[in-house]
């Protein structure tokens, strides 16, 4: 009955089953465990009418114009430049440190000799990781890394993921690097935006095709199993594809060990005020137990007299308990996960994507960008 199978409603297993549907013209499955579609990037409308993100916030960013274009089939967009400061020492300074920071948190005189140090050392509007630039020799540009370690990663990073910087995979940390320029955005990619009407409604007309049939609240688990690496739905044994979005070390049973995830404990509060804070995120890296505040009107604004904030508490993952919202990057994890990827590798009938069974730290366009390449490389295959 159906050519393909798929585990999970996120952007991996969506933008799969919309581009099978429409351009191969096949039928496909789709089983999702939780309630509704969209994975982590699912969205509403409270009783405020404010767009809450239910798994944190999402901004899209991506300099990948394909991708870009493939979303904008789906939504309009809202112009939208993500912003961020961090409090440190009772101030609230702007993120990514940048030469603009150097002044917000130093005297003049220290900002400009720091400055003039950057710039002699790197070309202007270029990012250093903090791990790279605590590499320096100049005894200044050591002080303004160890400066911007303490205050901004070490502490942040030892809640975020329960290590220090240096435990974890150095691309984590080079995500939020130090910005040699004055552009105080979280992001510099050329396409910056969030959907008109929030993520699910992209889900929705993504997934409205008659070859795609949804079903929510199953666990595949319920319907489906993997036996001598032959995959079995409702029974019977599957001879399509299987599209795999969930965990990897899961769907093989654990059989190579657990592997770590981190988690979060996501505490919404309603306030009785207009606004709560300046920008969308404030990232608190050394004061209380949670790591940033997002408050969803400053990405979607609206009138209220209301507002609805998002405080983030990291936590290790355990199953059935939680949800694993990152794979966690030590060396250990990483040799892991590849033994299940070689075990994977033999397997031709499953296709794994996402940022839970590749075990990468996927943004959302990273993982858009695979699902349509993956779909090309299937689309090929199909027609041979
Ligand atoms: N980070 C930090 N301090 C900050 C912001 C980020 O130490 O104020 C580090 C931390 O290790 C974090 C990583 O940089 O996990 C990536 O941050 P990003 O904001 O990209 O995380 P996400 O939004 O994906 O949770």
């Amino acid at each position: 009955m159906f050519d393909y199978l798929i585990i999970g409603a996120g952007f991996a297993g969506s933008v799969m089953a919309e581009r099978i549907a429409t351009q191969l013209n096949k039928k496909v499955l789709i089983i999702e465990k939780r309630k509704h579609i969209g994975g982590n990037c699912y969205d509403f409308r409270d009783e405020n009418n404010i767009l809450i993100h239910q798994y944190g916030p999402h901004l899209f960013h991506t300099s990948n114009k394909k991708v870009w274009d493939y979303l904008s089939q789906f939504t309009e967009w809202e112009i939208y430049h993500h912003r961020v400061k961090a409090f440190v020492d009772g101030r609230k300074v702007t993120l990514p440190f940048n030469l603009n920071t150097l002044y917000e948190v130093f005297p003049n005189t220290i900002a400009v000799k720091l400055e003039k140090k950057l710039l002699d050392n790197f070309e202007y509007n270029t990012k250093v990781p903090i791990l790279e630039l605590k590499k320096s020799i100049d005894q200044d540009l050591q002080f303004l890394a160890q400066y911007i370690y303490e205050k901004i990663f070490r502490n942040y990073t030892s809640k975020q993921w329960g290590k220090s910087p240096e435990e974890i995979d150095e691309a984590v940390t080079a995500r939020v690097p130090v910005f040699i320029g004055r552009d105080d955005r979280y992001f510099n990619d050329i396409y910056q935006a969030l959907p008109k009407e929030g993520y699910t409604k992209i889900f929705e007309r993504m997934l409205d095709h008659p070859n795609i049939k949804l079903l929510l609240n199953t666990d595949y688990k319920e319907v489906a199993n993997l036996v001598d690496e032959k995959f079995y739905l409702f029974g019977n044994e599957f001879k399509g594809k299987v599209i795999f979005t969930g965990m990897i070390d899961e769907l093989f049973s654990y059989r190579f060990g657990q592997l770590k995830y981190r988690s979060l404990d996501l505490k919404f509060e309603t306030l009785d005020v207009e606004s709560f804070q300046e920008v969308a995120t404030v990232n608190y890296p050394n004061n209380y137990d949670f790591t940033r505040i997002t408050e969803f009107k400053k990405m979607h604004p609206i009138k209220s007299n209301k507002t609805v904030i998002l405080k983030e508490y990291p936590q290790d993952f355990v199953i059935g308990k939680n949800i694993p919202y990152y794979p966690i990057f030590t060396n250990e994890e990483k040799s892991k996960y590849e033994r299940y990827k070689e075990y994977a590798a033999d397997l031709t009938n499953i296709i794994l994507l996402g940022r839970l069974a590749e075990y990468r730290y996927y943004d959302m366009d990273d993982i858009i960008e695979r699902a349509l390449v993956t779909f090309e490389r299937l689309s090929r295959e199909d027609n041979e």
